[in-house]
């Protein structure tokens, strides 16, 4: 497991860390209490190790903070805290935090606390995984991509960063469904998920949006840039040998909008229908092509 320790002490810096790398866990140290969210979405840690005692901000608005925000809310907490700081740490409790450490640590009562919590966590990634994910072609799903999308949005438009935002639907797919059955569809929408997801970085979150559509969001990623990404995955599925018995080649293509988070504080909603609507340009031109949204030009549809 990933376990972030956000302590300045000696002995976390030490002890502790060194009980977690014996057992195999992996540590990331914070020591400045300012830089824990920033890591937090940074590392994705599995686990979080608090001391109580970090200040400015202070841990308690740092765990609130990470218990509001939908991608590290579930990320469970144990808080450090020594037996002067009871009241704290019932507040820490009332702020969804897991358990707790206390110090001197104990190797063997730090590893039977840290037991139970993996346990929950494996748990909860295995339940997670059936709550965010699309079931057929195992991408996340449209409720989980809205959630972080709405996230991210507030914080671009907070730290001033950009990012691009595409919506693609495969062409005539209907036609597909139509020449060689549902079930052969359901097989290029498995392929089609398998070549984006090889052809877009690490970063880039995709997700299934609906039916034979799907919604990319690049952050930090400029137009042009995004354009770019887009002609690749447009290139990657004409290129590739979609197959559901062996001896047939079925053609696939699709047809791509793209968008880019500009000036004002816009919505997600119609960051979503900017990308919407350069698609249907897209469609309209022919398919099997990539539109960049235009002010005015689109919205007259
Ligand atoms: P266009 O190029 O205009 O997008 O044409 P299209 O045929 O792709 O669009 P249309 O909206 O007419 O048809 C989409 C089809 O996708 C209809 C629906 O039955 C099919 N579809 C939606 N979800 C699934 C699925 O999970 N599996 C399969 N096999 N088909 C699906
Ligand atoms: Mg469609
Ligand atoms: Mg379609």
């Amino acid at each position: 497991m990933k376990i972030l320790v956000a302590d300045r002490s000696e002995e976390s810096k030490t002890t502790l860390v060194s009980i977690l790398n014996n057992k195999g866990h992996e540590c990331v140290i914070v020591e400045d209490s300012n830089e824990i969210i920033g890591n937090v979405y940074h590392e994705a840690p599995d686990i979080i190790i608090l001391d109580l005692k970090l200040s400015t901000p202070s841990a308690l608005s740092v765990l609130q903070q990470l218990k509001s925000a939908p991608s590290t809310r579930d990320i469970p907490t144990l808080l450090i805290a020594s037996t002067k700081s009871k009241i704290k740490l019932s507040k820490g409790y009332d702020y969804g935090a897991y358990d707790y450490l206390s110090k001197p640590f104990f190797e063997k009562e730090v590893l039977a606390r840290l037991q139970n919590i993996i346990e929950i966590r494996e748990k909860m990634k295995e339940f997670e995984k059936l709550l965010v994910r699309d079931y057929l072609t195992g991408l996340y799903n449209r409720k989980f991509f809205m959630e972080r999308f709405v996230e991210d949005l507030s914080w671009s438009i907070m730290y001033n960063e950009p990012f691009s935002l595409m919506m693609l639907d495969i062409d005539h797919f209907k036609k597909i469904n139509d020449t060689y059955g549902h079930g052969c569809g359901d097989e290029i929408l498995k392929q089609t998920a398998n070549t984006m997801l090889t052809t877009l970085r690490a970063q880039d979150l995709l997700a299934r949006y609906g039916g034979e559509e799907f919604i990319i969001l690049l952050p930090n990623t400029d137009i042009e840039t995004a354009a770019e990404i887009g002609e690749n995955l447009r290139a990657a599925m004409q290129k590739h040998d979609f197959r559901c018995n062996q001896d047939i080649k079925i053609p696939v293509t699709i047809s791509i909008g793209v968008t880019y988070l500009t000036g004002e504080e816009p919505t997600s909603d119609y960051i979503i229908g900017q990308a919407d609507k350069a698609l249907y340009r897209a469609k309209e031109s022919g398919r099997n092509r990539v539109a960049v949204y235009e002010e005015g030009t689109d919205d007259k549809n």
